[in-house]
């Protein structure tokens, strides 16, 4: 890390442009503002929206592009006028670096449904105009109202993925109230899915992983799951028709939304985290018959994040994680896209 005038130049692993391959390169950051931390960041997860950003599936990115938004470091210095953190802190940041602050949705700690767009973590511009860098990187500046603590409970390198995984399936299931007597079921046992699986099961539920096929089956029980099913067996929707309260999709596919939705109780809800590209085509009777929601949930608020650390301290529930050193970061994608990680690459920050 280099210092001139207050901006410093730190090291970064960056995509030079939309599809090509990512590589060392050095990127800015800021001066430590008055409420902001300057955080040593020892590791960053690999996430499936990393991918689809870099590689432009989700419109014009912004680049160089330096991913990561699953962040877990050391705070080292802090502004003046910062009072939650001090030097030493272990930390995190997820996927903003700030928001309006003022509008109906921020004033209720719902940061990331902010009304004039949070700040996304990378591929975004900053409220002064500058475009923001991740978490493949040795620092960052963040204001300490996006910084959320790490409890001395959890490892630093197995917290990182909780910042976006483990958020993302923890709001949906607390929101929907998962717990003791509930029926939940999460389709796709990936990054998200094993969080999913993993924090409803420690919640109380009952938990049902559906999963194309059973050849993570083992896995999924280990993880916390009391029943595990194959969705390309069609038996399956057959036999588990009207059994849920709540189902968590974390699959990016397009799914036959119809069949899901009778897989639901009366009053059930089926609450999507992963998208596909394509809009979907749902026959509304699917919904009426048994009061039925389709809703959808994007990651959670930075006191609900805090929230979702303080409740995986207590549990011991960390991610399965790869570390990695930051030269593979490529073949890491390459991986990911072929569902070859159980269940998350983390980088080591310090290769890179
Ligand atoms: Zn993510
Ligand atoms: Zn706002």
């Amino acid at each position: 890390m280099t210092a001139t005038t207050g901006t410093t130049t730190v090291s970064a692993y960056a995509a030079p442009s939309a599809k090509a391959p990512l590589e060392r390169t050095t990127v800015p950051r800021r001066p430590v503002g008055a409420s902001d931390v300057l955080i040593d960041i020892k590791y960053a997860g690999i996430c499936h929206s990393d991918i689809h950003q870099a590689r432009d599936g989700w419109g014009e990115g912004i680049f160089p592009m330096v991913p990561g938004h699953e962040i877990a470091g050391v705070v080292t210095e802090v502004g003046p006028a910062v009072t939650r953190f001090a030097v030493g802190d272990r930390v995190g940041v997820g996927c903003m670096v700030d928001s309006c602050r003022e509008c109906v949705n921020c004033e209720a700690g719902l940061e990331q449904y902010c009304l004039e767009g949070n700040v996304g973590t990378y591929n975004a511009l900053d409220r002064n105009g500058e475009p923001t860098y991740g978490g493949y990187s040795t620092h960052i500046v963040v204001d300490e109202a996006f910084t959320v603590r790490i409890p001395d409970g959890l490892a630093l390198d197995v917290a990182a993925p909780l910042l976006c995984a483990g958020i993302t399936t923890y709001s949906p299931l607390a929101h929907w109230n998962a717990g003791p007597g509930k029926k939940v079921a999460v389709v796709g046992l990936g990054g998200l899915g094993h969080m999913a699986v993993k924090i409803a099961h420690a919640m109380g539920a009952e938990v049902t992983v559906l999963s194309q096929s059973l050849r993570k089956k083992d896995d999924g029980l280990k993880l916390g799951a009391d029943h595990y099913y194959a969705t390309s067996d069609e038996s399956t929707f057959e036999q588990l028709r009207a059994s849920f309260d709540l189902i968590v999709s974390t699959v990016s596919a397009p799914l036959p939304l119809d069949k899901y939705l009778g897989l639901l109780r009366t009053d059930g809800a089926m609450v999507n985290v992963g998208a596909p590209e394509e809009p979907v085509s749902l026959n509304l009777f699917s919904v009426i018959a048994g009061r039925k929601t389709l809703a959808g949930s994007g990651i959670g608020g930075i006191q609900e994040t805090q929230e979702m650390l303080d409740f995986c301290a207590e549990h011991g529930l960390g991610a399965e994680i790869e570390l990695i050193d930051a030269d593979r970061i490529n073949e890491a994608y390459e991986r990911v896209l072929a569902s070859d990680v159980r269940y998350r690459f983390v980088i080591d920050a310090s290769t890179i």
